[in-house]
């Protein structure tokens, strides 16, 4: 039978790869909706080559523009505009899959809607779990969902880890997450006060979204996927570590109590871990070209240099401080990294706003969505007091 799928951010890097890959399987899915924020021709254009059923903009003069366009092209979707649409097409009980690939943690409610609701969850929006933590599991086991990651390092620990959850904690010594080091990897530190947005932007080895391009440089992508780690395998931050892997071919590894090591390979497309999350545990072509080990060079691999990457440590900080101190600093880097994309900042002081808002911001243990956006919203507002003093 088909799976219905619902993609959040299909006009996205992730949502354009998961639509590649959909369009290579039409026998398997049904598209049942597509959402974007403001890119009205973008999602026009999947709507009208996909045919979901529904189509969500979250703002609302883009979802009155798609709504116009969508009856001038004669198109079946229906535009939804509630405020709640977003977890409505998350939780319908026409869908089995949803593919969470909002960037940041506007994706936390639908996330929360999709895990609450049972569904197959593949999440790449690593925001929403840095920032719903215990929050969100309790909602992926109370709902019976199933939660697959996408990020591919993630993807790459799952895929390494024994099928038996239960035998994690006696056989796993620790998780060895891989790195690419962004595109200062060997840039003089003393020079990072320099860095131009275009420069942060060019990821050596992929095409992403402007948020996570500026996350890989500063390496607080990987200090985001150490909290995500943490609460996806259930690991003892201690037990997650970090190597730096220019070449992007081994996507994570695990080393196991009696010191072997298994890792997963592939060519760096994210269609791989997008094409395993969607056909788990079957496997599905998902249009990568197979590695050619005759092609490859050597792989290397190193430590991450504290000068160049301050913000990397940040995230075993977080995770040994009160609950909820993940999700102050998950806000304090998105109010950074926009500020730092609108020139209002300078890309070394990405860093100084996180530090100075964890500094500033306690959470009092949240324990509910409402409690988490308002510590979100809390601690956003003192990272753009800190970075409006830096100006
Ligand atoms: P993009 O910026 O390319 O796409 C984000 C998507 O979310 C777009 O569809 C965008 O719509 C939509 N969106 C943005 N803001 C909102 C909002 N406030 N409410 C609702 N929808 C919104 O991001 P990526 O695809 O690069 O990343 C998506 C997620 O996947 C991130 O969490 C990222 O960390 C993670 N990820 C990405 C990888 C990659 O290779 N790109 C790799 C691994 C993980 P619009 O087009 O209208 O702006």
């Amino acid at each position: 039978m088909k799976q219905s799928l619902t993609i959040l951010g299909s006009t996205g890097s992730i949502g354009t790869s998961t639509l590649d890959v959909v369009a290579r399987h039409p026998e398997r899915y049904d598209l049942f909706a597509l959402s974007a924020a403001e890119s009205v021709d973008a999602l026009l254009a999947q709507c009208a080559r996909f045919r979901p059923r529904y189509a969500v903009m979250a703002s609302p003069p883009h979802a009155l523009q798609l709504a116009e366009k969508i009856k001038a092209n004669s198109l079946q979707t229906q535009v939804l505009q509630a405020p709640d649409a977003l977890e409505k097409i998350a939780s319908d009980d026409r869908v089995d899959t949803v593919m969470a690939a909002i960037v940041g943690a506007a994706g936390l409610a639908p996330c929360l809607a999709a895990a609450r609701a049972g569904k197959r969850l593949l999440l790449a929006n690593k925001e929403a779990l840095v920032v719903g933590g215990e929050v969100f599991l309790r909602a992926v086991k109370q709902g019976g969902a199933t939660l697959l990651p996408i990020d591919s390092e993630h993807s790459a620990i799952f895929q390494s880890l024994p099928e038996d959850r239960a035998a994690w904690a006696r056989r796993v010594d620790h998780v060895l997450l891989t790195a690419s080091g962004g595109p200062f990897r060997t840039r003089d530190p003393a020079t990072l006060c320099d860095v131009t947005v275009e420069e942060a932007c060019a990821h050596p080895n992929f095409v992403m979204g402007r948020k996570i391009s500026v996350d890989s440089a500063t390496m607080m992508n990987k200090a985001l996927e150490v909290i995500e780690a943490r609460w996806l395998f259930d690991l003892a931050p201690e037990r997650i570590k970090v190597v730096i892997h220019p070449q992007q071919i081994i996507h994570s590894m695990v080393q196991y109590t009696d010191a072997s090591i298994i890792a997963q390979l592939g060519t760096p497309d994210m269609r791989v871990p997008i094409a395993c999350g969607l056909a788990w545990p079957e496997r599905i072509a998902s249009g990568a070209a197979p590695l050619d080990f005759s092609q490859l060079a050597a792989l290397t691999f190193e430590e991450a240099d504290e000068r160049r990457f301050p913000g990397l440590h940040l995230s075993w900080q977080a995770l040994a401080a009160a609950p909820g101190t993940t999700a102050v600093l998950n806000a304090a880097n998105e109010v950074a990294v926009a500020a730092f994309l609108a020139r209002r900042i300078r890309f070394d002081q990405i860093h100084a706003v996180n530090r100075a808002t964890l500094e500033a911001v306690t959470p009092s243990n949240p324990d509910s969505l409402p409690a988490l956006l308002a510590l979100d919203e809390r601690s956003r507002a003192v990272a753009a007091q800190q970075a409006g003093r830096l100006r």
